[in-house]
């Protein structure tokens, strides 16, 4: 693997440099600079914004929407999309039902819903955790009866991200109570405004919404929402999962907290212990480069044609371990001036106002996308063959 940039890709980096200045609004950035999360206006409007570049969903063939950019180049985008402040994508549309419309949705479908995806202007949520079903997913309750021109739903998802922004929800529903427990699940897309849902908050320990219970009763959805084959659930939620848990690694995301963490330190002149500071930060982006390697070689497998594989689970466990030993050092060498959680004005550095409700939300990334437990559990089955 050659690591270093050739004069093209300098170009390119230098180019996709020049418009972020020009095109990240500056509320955004201090959203970022704040350690904090855009509201739902300022996302879907960087969203729209790439969207008319060509530029939100970059792993997609050009077919469907995608820049036909070499595993560098989208590298090299991240990185500066992070630099410069703008959040990632919301990985909904783009990195997960996207892929699944392109790879089994009839032409109907594809017609349909990507140019939404691609746009920014649907938004989507994920409806597969249960009350009872996280982990052991398949042991999933919520029911699609088919009726003549549609399916009847009724049940009950649970921590479902920005179900109150979303339009679209991609849901996994047992269709056959009888058949074998992974057998009898569907793929359907659901209408966020269709009759019969309710979506109820859940405010999470950072103080924020996020999360929520979303309840179906009797809520009819069209037969042609359908994706794939009835009972062809179980394959298509596990092909979009390996999706979801590439983006988790969130490599570029970490280079920003760093710089932050630097600055921050660097930019209170009464800290006292800057080397031990500066020890910490460097162990820390010693892992993040070892993390950032292993990134590149699984990106690079997939511009091979290579499919992502079990070490997509390798990625999610070492970059959310990783997100949380960061967070967790910016409150500790904040100190005292990380305590301002509920601070209206600048504490020491307005870098650490935030550390707390930052390091709060982390502590669930070793959760979601599937707990690192079971990540475990994938890779010592499929890679040990244990
Ligand atoms: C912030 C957040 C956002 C989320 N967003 C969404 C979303 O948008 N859509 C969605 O569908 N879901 C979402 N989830 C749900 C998430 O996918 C589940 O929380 C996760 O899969 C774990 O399931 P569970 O909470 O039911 O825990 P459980 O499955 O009950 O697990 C409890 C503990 O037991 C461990 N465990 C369970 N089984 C095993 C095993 N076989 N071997 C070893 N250890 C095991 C787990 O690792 C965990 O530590 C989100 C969760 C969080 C926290």
């Amino acid at each position: 693997m050659n690591l270093e940039f050739t004069q093209e890709e300098l170009d390119f980096q230098k180019s996709i440099r020049a418009w972020m200045r020009e095109n990240v609004p500056e509320a955004l950035e201090r959203v970022s600079a704040l350690g904090n999360m855009p509201t739902k206006s300022q996302q879907q409007q960087w969203e729209r914004c790439l969207g008319k570049q060509g530029w939100l969903a970059l792993t997609w063939p050009e077919q469907y929407g995608g820049p036909g950019w070499t595993a560098t180049q989208r590298y090299i985008f991240d990185i500066e999309r992070a630099m410069a402040g703008a959040p990632p994508t919301s990985p909904f549309g783009v990195a997960m039902v996207g892929p699944v419309i392109y790879t089994f949705g009839s032409p109907e479908q594809k017609e349909r819903w990507l140019p939404g995806i691609t746009s920014g202007e649907t938004l989507w949520c994920q409806g597969y955790s249960e009350p009872n079903a996280g982990s052991d997913l398949a042991s999933l309750k919520t029911r699609a009866e088919r009726k003549q021109d549609h399916y009847l739903v009724n049940g009950q998802k649970i921590w479902t991200t920005q179900a109150h922004w979303a339009d679209m929800m991609f849901c996994l529903v047992r269709t056959d109570p009888e058949a074998k427990k992974q057998q009898g699940i569907s793929f359907l897309l659901i209408d966020m405004k269709t009759p019969g849902i309710e979506i109820r908050p859940i405010y999470s320990i950072d103080g924020h919404h996020h999360l929520n219970e979303v309840y179906f009763t009797d809520v009819e959805v069209p037969l042609e929402n359908l994706v794939g084959q009835e009972g062809m659930g179980w394959t298509i939620a596990k092909f979009l999962l390996t999706h979801e848990r590439t983006t988790i690694a969130g490599v570029a995301d970490s280079y920003y907290a760093l710089a932050r963490m630097k600055q921050a330190i660097e930019d209170v002149p009464y800290y006292t212990d800057k080397p031990s500071a500066r020890r910490r930060m460097a162990e820390l982006e010693v892992e993040l480069m070892a993390l950032e390697y292993t990134n590149f070689r699984t990106v690079a497998a997939t511009d091979e044609g290579k499919p992502f594989g079990p070490e997509s689970s390798g990625l999610k466990i070492k970059g959310t371990e990783l997100q949380q030993k960061m967070s967790q050092a910016m409150v500790e060498i904040g100190g005292l001036m990380s305590l301002a959680w509920d601070s209206p004005s600048v504490v020491g550095n307005e870098s650490f106002n935030n550390a707390p409700r930052r390091y709060n939300f982390l502590r669930a990334c070793t959760i979601y996308g599937g707990s690192n437990e079971i990540q475990k559990n994938v890779l010592a089955k499929m890679l040990l063959g244990l």
